[in-house]
This record gives structure tokens, C-alpha cells and sequence, in this order.
């Protein structure tokens, strides 16, 4: 798969329209600019998995293959840089080369005789406005059911709840991923989540701002247009945000 390098002018346009979106919503719209060859209507029902993994990869081709994570301690707090590398959680994730990331069929398992797909951005969005995690978690599964019995008890859901995701994380392992955190502080292990999807919207947050003041800048300085700006070259732009003294 060949994935191309948004221009800047680009970068501001995903920005823009990202902006006020929901976080579910701006992993769709990066991974539409990443796969303009697919149709963008199938999108919310992809695997999280196949979203995850074309985001990883946007992320090396935008801004390199190694991400500095900065998390705090999830007990004493003190807070650690950890080094990730695009390759590494693409490897974690079981991810097979030349395995399409465009699966219209989302992969099915079964609990207790009843069949479940693997969830999808709309799912995630329909139990996104549950507070509670554990409630959330059911309602995704209920979701998921694809036979659902007429008749359930209060629980019916929660107890398989497990079994379910452990199937469902080795269906779409990069669904959801997760990383083995150990402080240096005070000893303590734990499993911290690690969203791509957020990752790569703030750092488009920061680039997308940092090019607007750099336009603002020059178009104080010197009354150029924006497009005029995005066409300097880089060597070009630099020498003239010196002399502007930024
Ligand atoms: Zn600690």
C-alpha cells in the first residue's frame, strides 16, 4: 500500500475539518485521507483493528516511525517518556504483510452458542456516551450479537463478557492496544492504552497550528497570501521567519 505525505496546505484542511469533530470521528477522517481509494461510506464499519493499523502507518509516513509517549505512573504518578516504534506496534499486532487492511466482512466467533463480529467506529460511537467502562463494555457486546435471543436475563451479556474479548482481541489484535508499563519509581506493572488514532490528531493539532503562525508571521511582515507562503520553499520560509525575528 502506498500512502503519500499530506502537503501542508492538506495538514490545515484535515485540521479544519477535524476540529470539532468527535475523537471516533477524526481517526475515520485521517484514515479517509489515508485510503482514498476505498469507498469512505464502509469506514464506520470496519474493524478497529484495520483503522488502527492504516493510522500507524500514516503516523511514520507523517512524522517518522518513532513516538515518544509521555505517560505518569499509574500509581505514584511520576511521569515517564516511553519509546515507541510504528514497526514494533505493527508487529504486536500479528499484522501479516500482504493482508488486506479492507475487510468488508468483519470477523465473527462465537460464546455459549451465539454468534458476535468484532466491533466497529460505530459501535464505539453508539456506547460512547456511557460513563461507566464496565457498562459500556456489555453494551458493546450486545451490540456485536448477531443472533440475540428474544429473552435475556439482567447479566446475560456481562457474563460472557471475558470470553468474548479475548476472542475478539485475537480476531483484531490491533483493535485495542495496550502497553506493559513498569515504573522505575516504585516498581509497580501495568497495562496502559495506547490510542493512535488520538496520537496522531494531536500531533496534527500542533503542526497544523505551528504552520498557521507561520503564515500569520509572514503575512503580517511582508502582506503575502497563504498559498504564497506554502509555496516558498523550506530553506526560503525559514530565512524569512529570521528576519521577521521568529
Ligand atoms: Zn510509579
Amino acid at each position: 500500500m502506498h500512502m503519500q505525505v499530506p502537503g501542508e496546505a492538506e495538514i490545515l484542511a484535515l485540521w479544519e475539518r477535524g476540529l470539532a469533530r468527535h475523537p471516533i470521528d477524526r481517526a475515520l477522517l485521517l484514515y479517509a485521507w489515508a485510503r482514498p481509494d476505498l469507498p469512505s461510506s464502509s469506514f464506520p464499519d470496519l474493524p478497529l483493528g484495520a483503522i488502527n493499523r492504516v493510522l500507524l502507518r500514516l503516523r511514520e509516513t507523517c512524522f517518522g516511525p518513532r513516538i515518544i509517549a509521555c505517560i505518569d505512573c499509574e500509581h505514584c504518578g511520576t511521569r515517564m517518556e516511553v519509546a515507541l516504534y510504528t514497526g514494533q506496534l505493527l508487529a504486536a499486532t500479528n499484522e501479516d504483510e500482504t493482508s488486506s487492511d479492507f475487510k468488508v466482512t468483519p470477523a465473527e466467533f462465537e460464546v455459549s452458542s451465539l454468534r458476535f463480529r468484532v466491533p466497529c467506529s460505530r459501535d464505539l460511537a453508539a456506547v460512547s456516551g456511557e460513563q461507566d467502562i464496565n457498562a459500556a463494555a456489555v453494551k458493546l457486546l450486545e451490540r456485536c450479537c448477531l443472533d440475540r435471543p428474544e429473552k435475556i436475563d439482567a447479566g446475560f451479556f456481562a457474563n460472557m463478557l471475558a470470553e468474548a474479548e479475548a476472542a475478539m482481541e485475537e480476531l483484531d489484535p490491533a483493535a485495542e492496544i495496550n502497553l506493559s508499563l513498569s515504573c522505575e519509581d516504585c516498581g509497580h506493572s501495568w497495562l496502559a492504552n495506547f490510542n493512535i488514532g488520538t496520537l496522531l490528531w494531536d500531533e496534527i493539532d500542533v503542526r497544523a497550528r505551528a504552520l498557521l503562525a507561520e503564515v500569520h508571521s509572514l503575512a503580517q511582515a511582508y502582506g503575502w497570501t497563504e498559498p504564497e507562503i506554502f509555496a516558498l520553499s523550506p530553506q526560503r520560509r525559514a530565512a524569512y521567519l529570521d528576519m521577521v525575528g521568529v
